[in-house]
Formats: structure tokens, C-alpha cells, sequence
């Protein structure tokens, strides 16, 4: 048998349980292989290098781009982001799941470079605007400046639902509604796999 992987990259708006869902996957199917994207962002506190991400200098990013190391890149709030190129053909040719947190620009690029069959998207659905800057309002204030940056950003992000091969809802309040859902999109691209 010579059954190719699948990259999986899980889109969502800022706040919607993107992390904890991917991490909760992995925690399921410890044979998930998490994509490690490479960043010219600063670490932040307890973020590891070669763990949450590769950080670069911008002129060894811009190295990368330039040896075709990465399979897509965007930049995004000012820094540079990308999935290294060897990384995710390694695993796909092992047969893995790849899941990756990747925006949306970059996973509509790595749409057209895979094979239908080698790639699939699971889009977040925790619910409106309005409910997620309510509730990250409820937590700490923000400028008019910034909401109106993370509400254009939120736009971009829900402008995927509608293409994502799977859409894992994540009710406010409700994160083992989401749990049981991840768990059955994860078990069905397993299976995907196995077959
Ligand atoms: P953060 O700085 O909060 O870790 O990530 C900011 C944004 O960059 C998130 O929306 C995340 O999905 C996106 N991102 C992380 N890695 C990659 C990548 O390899 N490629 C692209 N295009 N976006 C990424």
C-alpha cells in the first residue's frame, strides 16, 4: 500500500477555540502531525522555537522564499508567515494527517498546489461578529482602531465557511459540542487515510 497523507489546515476567526481544538485533536490521534509554520513574529511568553514556531529574521525568511522552501506564505499583521515546503511533502508521503493553523490567504495558495485527495479544511464556527467582540470586549478593552482591524480580519476568515470541506461549530458556552464534532471530522479523514 502506498497511501498518501492529508493536509488538513484549520481555519477560524481570532477567539473561536482554533487552538484548543487542535490541540484536543492531537491529544485524541497522537498521530497527528502538527504543521510547524515559520514566522519573523517575536516569540511570545513560553513559546518555543521549532515547537509553536520557527522564528526567523525577516532576511532568513525572505531566504526562504527565495530557495522555494515554503509551500505558501502571507504576511499578516505586519510579519511574515509560512508552511515549510520539505516538512509537509515528509509527511504526506508517510501517509500522515497534517493539521495546521494556517490563515486564509495561504490555505486558498496550498488549495491549488495539492491534489484534491492530498488536502481538506475544517473551518470553526463559533458563531458571529457580534458574539466574538462581545465576548472578547467582555474581557479587555479595545481601541474603536483595533476592533475595527479584528472585525475586518473576522470577515476574511468567515469568508471561508463556505469553501471548508468540514465545519466544526463551537457554540459559545459549549466546547464538547466542538470536541465531538473535531472528533468525528479527525476520524473520518483517519479513516480517509486507512483506506
Ligand atoms: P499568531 O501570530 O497569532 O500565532 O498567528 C497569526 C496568524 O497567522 C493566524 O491567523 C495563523 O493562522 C496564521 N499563520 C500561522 N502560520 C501560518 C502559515 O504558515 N501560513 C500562513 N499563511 N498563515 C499562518
Amino acid at each position: 500500500m502506498n497511501t498518501r497523507g492529508i493536509l488538513v489546515p484549520v481555519v477560524a476567526p481570532t477567539g473561536s477555540g482554533k487552538d484548543t481544538l487542535i490541540t484536543y485533536a492531537k491529544s485524541l490521534y497522537p498521530e497527528i502531525v502538527l504543521s510547524i509554520s515559520c514566522t519573523t513574529r517575536a516569540p511570545r511568553e513560553g513559546e518555543v522555537d521549532g515547537v509553536d514556531y520557527y522564528f526567523l529574521t525577516r532576511e532568513a525568511f525572505e531566504a526562504r522564499i527565495a530557495e522555494g522552501g515554503l509551500l505558501e506564505w502571507a504576511e499578516y499583521g505586519g510579519n511574515y508567515y509560512g508552511t515549510p515546503k520539505a516538512e509537509i511533502e515528509q509527511a504526506l508521503s508517510e501517509g500522515k494527517l497534517i493539521m495546521g493553523d494556517i490563515e486564509v490567504q495561504g490555505v486558498r495558495l496550498i488549495s491549488e498546489l495539492l491534489p484534491k485527495e492530498e488536502f481538506s479544511t475544517i473551518y470553526i464556527d463559533a458563531g458571529s461578529w457580534e458574539v466574538l467582540s462581545a465576548r472578547a470586549l467582555s474581557r479587555a478593552p479595545m481601541s474603536e482602531q483595533e476592533l475595527l482591524k479584528r472585525k475586518s480580519r473576522y470577515e476574511d476568515e468567515a469568508s471561508y465557511k463556505a469553501e471548508a470541506t468540514y465545519v466544526v461549530h463551537n457554540p459559545d458556552g459549549h466546547l464538547e459540542v466542538a470536541k465531538e464534532e473535531m472528533k468525528q471530522v479527525v476520524e473520518e479523514l483517519l479513516a480517509r487515510i486507512a483506506r
